[in-house]
């Protein structure tokens, strides 16, 4: 136990970097909410996934929080409304086998988890290829030329390279036989 959070706190307040602000403000509100699960059914068609560092990572299947002893039941946020900021993000809930949320189906990450965020902060979750959201405060990317840059979370380097569409056109020919 014993995630130290300043090792994973954005340089400035509110402001995602390498590391989300979110995740730490909610790690700094429930200090004791530090252990990660992967929660190995899939929410939508209820197949089983197996964690591995290869399978499909989906961040609502995991639950940042803390496994009650006695039964397994499992407290805390999904990552996915941290990281999305949805209101109350702060607060708990109880993910209860009520709820569906059975505890043999939780396996816990939080040693994988915590040493590869730390390592690649936000690149756990975000892929490089897209835009849109994933360099939020301009903090992701050093441009060394119109060519090249580096990913200053994780340290990949990525080429540019232009690639040529080419528009498929179909059109009618009558011809004779
Ligand atoms: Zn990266």
């Amino acid at each position: 136990m014993g995630l130290d959070i300043k090792f994973i706190k954005p340089k400035k307040k509110n402001i995602s970097d390498k590391f989300s602000s979110n995740l730490y403000e909610f790690l700094k509100a429930k200090p004791y909410y530090d252990r990660v699960y992967w929660y190995e059914i899939d929410p939508i068609d209820g197949t089983r996934i197996q964690f591995s560092e290869e399978c499909r990572f989906d961040i609502s299947n995991i639950i940042i929080g803390m496994a009650r002893d006695s039964d397994g039941v499992v407290s805390g946020r999904k990552l996915s409304s941290i990281l999305m900021g949805v209101k109350g993000y702060k607060d708990a809930h109880c993910y209860h086998p009520i709820g569906g949320w059975d505890p043999r189906n939780f396996v816990d990450i939080t040693d994988w988890f915590w040493d590869r965020y730390f390592k690649i902060g936000r690149c756990l979750f975000l892929d490089h290829d897209r835009t849109f959201i994933q360099d939020d405060n301009n903090t992701r990317w050093t441009y060394i030329n119109k060519n090249s840059r580096r990913c200053n979370w994780c340290g990949e380097w990525q080429h540019r390279t232009i690639v040529k569409k080419v528009k498929i056109e179909r059109r009618e020919i009558w011809a004779a036989v």
